[in-house]
């Protein structure tokens, strides 16, 4: 364990960020818990990006505040925060070895105050200490081309947590790796948050990541948080269409309502009824347009006039196929409805 103070709360209000025209973030009002594992997702170009440079000190912001553990740093340097922040595009020096690539930041800061800076002895345990616990402790030699994707992504986290942020900052780290390799830095991201302490904010565009590793998830559209809560409470109750439609992989299922608005369901949420069977809930009726084969199932896709659906048949339903009509019931319990507007209807 390399630390554990709990610290790293951090409190955002109003925060802006122009670039001439262009509103990257529109008044972002968020507090992220110390300690939590903090996933932010959002469309392309929503502000995420932004939001991260902006908590790291890299940028300072057009308007509005930011604090971390109750103290107000919107106008400190990257390096004088307990942030650190690694990039999707993590770039390591290449002429560097390994050991080289990590202990740069606390060299530079030795440098730069050498009565606080760390002593050389200092920076070799911290080297040691988080090579030790991503894995590069036989690695520390090599230079960056002499590396696979997987371990240079493990040198940029060890880079960032060398330096004992209370927040560690991650935008997509983990979209250039293959499927297995993602597989097991997620196993890894999760035993780095436990071990090291520190609050962690994760970009992803990764539904699975966002829901299944996060303890807090945040929603962004046009440069604005528009929900953020646990994650089960977003998937169950998602505030608006937006949240609905983006939160969960297939899709929320939306359809017009016969008073005005749409009603939702999740397609796992949705039950195939065999022919003549009463429906109990709500029925959408449809004919059966693709059938995609999961492994665990069948994703399908059904056309039908109120608004195209998708069916999600598991292992001992019924197969189907395209063309064949279909009704599917949902209970009243897993329907979600909107207003004209888009937001949750109450009840
Ligand atoms: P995301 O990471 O969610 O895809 P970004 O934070 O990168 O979104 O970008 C948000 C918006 O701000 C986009 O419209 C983007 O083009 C714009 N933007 C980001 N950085 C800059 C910059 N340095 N100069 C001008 N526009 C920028
Ligand atoms: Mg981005």
């Amino acid at each position: 364990m390399i630390h554990r103070d709990h610290a790293g709360e951090l409190r955002l209000t109003g925060l802006t960020m122009r670039y001439g025209p262009t509103v990257a973030l529109d008044g972002v009002d968020l507090h992220v818990r110390a300690g939590s594992f903090t996933a932010v997702v959002g469309p392309s170009g929503c502000g995420k990006s932004t939001l991260l440079r902006v908590l790291s000190g890299l940028e300072a912001p057009t308007g509005g505040t930011v604090e971390i553990d109750g103290r107000g740093v919107t106008g400190q340097r990257a390096g004088e925060r307990r942030v650190a922040m690694v990039f999707q595009d993590y770039a390591l020096y290449p002429h560097m070895t390994v050991a080289g690539n990590i202990s740069f930041g606390l060299r530079l800061q030795a440098r730069h105050d050498r009565r606080n800076g760390p002593s050389r002895q200092q920076i070799d345990e911290r080297v040691r200490e988080v090579a030790d616990l991503l894995g590069l402790g036989a690695l520390l030699g090599r230079k960056p081309g002499q590396l696979s994707g997987g371990q240079r992504q493990r040198v940029a986290l060890a880079r960032a947590i060398v330096r004992r942020p209370a927040v560690l900052l991650l935008d997509e780290p983990l979209s250039a790796l293959d499927a297995q390799l993602r597989a097991d830095a997620r196993a890894e991201l999760l035993r780095l948050h436990r071990e090291i302490g520190a609050t962690l904010v994760l970009v992803t565009h990764d539904q699975y990541e966002a829901l299944s590793m996060a303890t807090d998830l945040v929603v962004m559209r046009d440069g604005r948080v528009v929900q953020a809560g646990p994650p089960r409470e977003l998937y169950e109750r998602p505030g608006t269409e937006f949240v609905a439609t983006f939160v969960g992989a297939p899709a929320m299922n939306l359809v017009a309502d016969r008073g005005g608005g749409r009603l939702g369901w999740r397609p796992a949420d949705g039950r195939a009824l065999e022919p003549g069977q009463a429906p109990e809930g709500f029925l959408a009726e449809g004919v059966v347009e693709v059938c995609a084969y999961t492994g665990s199932g069948q994703d399908v896709l059904c056309r039908s006039p109120a608004g195209d659906f998708v069916l999600q048949q598991r292992e001992g339903d019924r197969w189907l196929t395209p063309g064949e009509p279909v009704r599917v019931a949902v209970p009243d319990a897993r329907l979600h409805r909107f207003d004209e507007a888009g937001r949750r209807r109450a009840g």
